[in-house]
């Protein structure tokens, strides 16, 4: 199987912080998450992306919460910055990414304005929680691809069925 992953999931420093969100190094995952993890890296072909960086942003680069949630979408960094460019770019070259490749699963980080499948910061850089969608996570889901965050590595196993 196909899996698109968020590249800082698998340890690439490309967070706006210029850090990464290892799953295999991180200390938030229990022993048998990890395995799940690694055994899901053994076992499929694995596609490892970063939507932002793609989108044309640098790293390390302030970060950027989603401030306006429905169409037009808007995006803008702590400095007041709009990157809604950036992030609708790097939405598009995942999804790109998935329809080229075949890819129909997805890991990706949660709680990013990118990445975040469930919950994204509410868009006053205030640490508030809402239920929402980073703007990959909404395109590629969306689109019909079936989109998991690092803390559903159960289900994933249960769907992968290994
Ligand atoms: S855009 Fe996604 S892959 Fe890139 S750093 Fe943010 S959460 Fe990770």
């Amino acid at each position: 199987m196909k899996i698109l992953i968020s590249a800082c999931l698998l340890g690439e420093d490309v967070r706006y912080d210029g850090e990464n969100s290892s799953i295999a190094f991180g200390k938030d995952f229990t022993f048998a998450e990890k395995e799940i993890f690694m055994d899901i890296l053994c076992e499929n072909e694995i596609y490892s992306f970063c939507p932002e960086v793609s989108g044309g942003l640098a790293t390390p680069r302030d970060p950027a919460e989603i401030v306006n949630r429905t169409k037009p979408f808007i995006v803008k960094n702590k400095n007041d910055e709009d990157v809604t460019i950036n992030f609708l770019i790097g939405a598009r070259n995942t999804l790109d990414l998935c329809k080229n490749e075949d890819i129909k699963i997805a890991i990706l980080k949660s709680k990013s304005p990118s990445c975040g499948n469930e919950k994204i910061y509410d868009g006053t850089f205030s640490k508030n929680l809402i239920e929402g969608q980073g703007l990959t996570a909404k395109l590629l889901i969306e689109n019909g691809i079936k989109v998991f965050n690092e803390n559903q590595l159960r289900e994933i196993k249960l769907l992968l069925d290994y």
